[in-house]
C-alpha cells in the first residue's frame, strides 16, 4: 500500500496538508458547540464555491451515499423519475430509483458523446410527468461531461426537480448551482476536492425540501434520509456522531481551493486536460469520446494487443503507479487518466505521460514522437 503515486479518477492524490489535519486533536463533535460551527462554516464555505445559497450538508459516507439518499427522500412508491443515461453512472441511477419503489423512465443517449439538450426537450414535449430526473455532471468511467447549463433549467421549466451527481466535476468544472437550477447536488471528498473517501457534500433546494416534507410515507431508513438534517444548526445537534478527522482534513482541501481560488483551479484542470487530449491523439491513440470531453478525466482506448488491464498491471509492478481501467462493458479496452485535483497539476500529468509512453513502448506500441514533448507543445 505505501508510497504508490495514484492517478485515478477519485480517489486522488492528497497534500501534505490535507493529511497533516487528521493528526490534529479533536473534541467530541456531539456535545461540542465549537464543533458545529466549524461544520457550518465548513458547509457555507462549500456553498459558496459551488454558488448556492441552498444548505449544503456533509454526510458521513462516500459519494454513493449521496445518490442512494436522494432517491430514498425523494422517493414514494410508483414515482416516475426521469433517469439521463449516457454513461454507466448514468444508467446507473436506475438501480437506485427501483430499489426505493420509484418507476423508471430511461432517457438513453450513446456514451461518446454529451446528452443533447435539443433531443431531451423534445422528449419531454410528449412525456413530462416525472417528481425528478437524475443526471451526471461527469460520467468518470467515459469522462462524458453533460451541459448543466442547459439540462437543468430546461427541467425546472417543466416542474421536475433535478438531481445531480457531480462527485467527478465539482470544483475541477464550472458549476453555478444556483444559476442552473439545481435542487440536489452531489459531490465527494476524494475527486477533485483531493482530500480522503469518506464525505458526500450535498445540497437540497427549498423546492427538495418541500417535496420531502410532502410526502404521504415514511422515509425508508435512517442514515439516507435527507430530512434528519433540518435544523441541525439551530438544535446544535446533529442526526450522528460526526467524523470529525474527516471533516478537518476536508475543511483543509476546501481552504485549498479558496486560496488557490476556484477560478484557477478549474483553468488549470482546463488547460491540462486539453493538452493531454491533444497529446495522447497525435502520438496515436484514440480517445473513447467524440464530443464532451471533461476536465477531470480522459478515457483512452488501448489497443487489444496490449489490453487496458495488462497495462495498468505492467505500470503498477513497474512503477508503483495506480491508474485504472474502466468499468463494465469497456473494463478491458479504456484507461482512464485522472487529472483532477491534486493531479491536474503539471508535475503529476507530465511524470504519468511519461510513463504511459515508456509502458506502452516496452509493451510493444509505436507511437508517433514524444508524449511529454506533444504535452508541453499543446500546453498553454
Ligand atoms: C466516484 C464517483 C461516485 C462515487 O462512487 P465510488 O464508490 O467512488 O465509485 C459517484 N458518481 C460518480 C460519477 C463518481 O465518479
Amino acid at each position: 500500500m505505501n508510497n504508490k503515486i495514484v492517478y485515478t479518477p477519485g480517489p486522488t492524490n492528497v497534500r501534505e496538508n490535507v493529511r497533516q489535519a487528521r493528526f490534529i486533536k479533536t473534541t467530541n463533535p456531539d456535545i461540542d458547540v465549537d464543533f458545529v460551527e466549524f461544520y457550518k462554516e465548513t458547509c457555507d464555505a462549500l456553498a459558496n464555491l459551488i454558488k448556492t445559497e441552498n444548505d449544503v450538508y456533509l454526510l458521513c459516507g462516500e459519494g454513493i451515499l449521496g445518490l442512494e439518499a436522494a432517491c430514498a427522500s425523494l422517493i414514494e412508491k410508483g414515482d416516475r423519475v426521469l433517469v439521463i443515461d449516457n454513461g454507466i453512472f448514468g444508467n446507473g441511477f436506475k438501480d437506485f430509483v427501483s430499489m426505493y419503489g420509484g418507476e423508471v423512465v430511461l432517457f438513453s443517449q450513446d456514451h461518446r458523446n454529451s446528452i443533447n439538450t435539443d433531443e431531451l426537450e423534445k422528449f419531454l414535449e410528449y412525456d413530462n410527468d416525472f417528481k425528478f430526473a437524475t443526471i451526471v455532471h461527469c460520467d468518470t468511467p467515459t469522462g462524458v461531461l453533460n451541459d448543466l447549463s442547459t439540462i437543468c433549467p430546461l427541467l425546472n421549466k417543466h416542474n421536475i426537480l433535478t438531481v445531480v451527481d457531480s462527485v467527478a466535476a465539482m470544483f475541477g468544472e464550472k458549476l453555478l448551482v444556483d444559476e442552473w437550477k439545481i435542487d440536489i447536488i452531489l459531490g465527494g471528498s476524494q475527486k477533485a476536492l483531493s482530500a480522503q473517501p469518506g464525505l458526500t457534500i450535498v445540497s437540497l433546494s427549498e423546492e427538495a425540501k418541500k417535496s420531502i416534507k410532502n410526502r404521504k410515507t415514511n422515509i425508508i431508513g435512517f442514515y439516507c434520509n435527507l430530512s434528519i438534517w433540518d435544523n441541525y444548526y439551530e438544535n446544535k445537534h446533529f442526526p450522528y456522531t460526526m467524523p470529525i478527522s474527516d471533516i478537518l482534513s476536508l475543511r483543509k482541501a476546501v481552504d485549498n481551493i479558496i486560496e488557490d481560488e476556484l477560478e484557477n483551479v478549474i483553468t488549470r484542470h482546463e488547460k491540462i486536460s486539453k493538452a493531454t487530449r491533444r497529446a495522447l491523439s497525435e502520438y496515436g491513440l484514440k480517445l473513447f469520446l467524440e464530443s464532451g470531453f471533461s476536465n477531470t478525466v480522459t478515457a483512452i482506448e488501448i489497443p487489444k494487443e496490449i489490453g487496458a488491464l495488462n497495462l495498468v498491471n505492467y505500470i503498477l509492478n513497474t512503477y508503483n503507479v495506480v491508474i485504472g481501467t474502466s468499468l463494465g462493458e469497456y473494463k478491458n479496452s479504456l484507461l482512464r487518466l485522472g487529472h483532477m485535483g491534486e493531479n491536474a497539476r503539471l508535475e503529476s500529468i507530465i511524470y504519468i505521460l511519461n510513463i504511459l509512453e515508456k509502458s506502452l513502448t516496452n509493451l510493444g506500441f509505436e507511437g508517433n514522437g514524444c508524449l511529454v514533448n506533444l504535452f508541453n507543445k499543446y500546453y498553454e
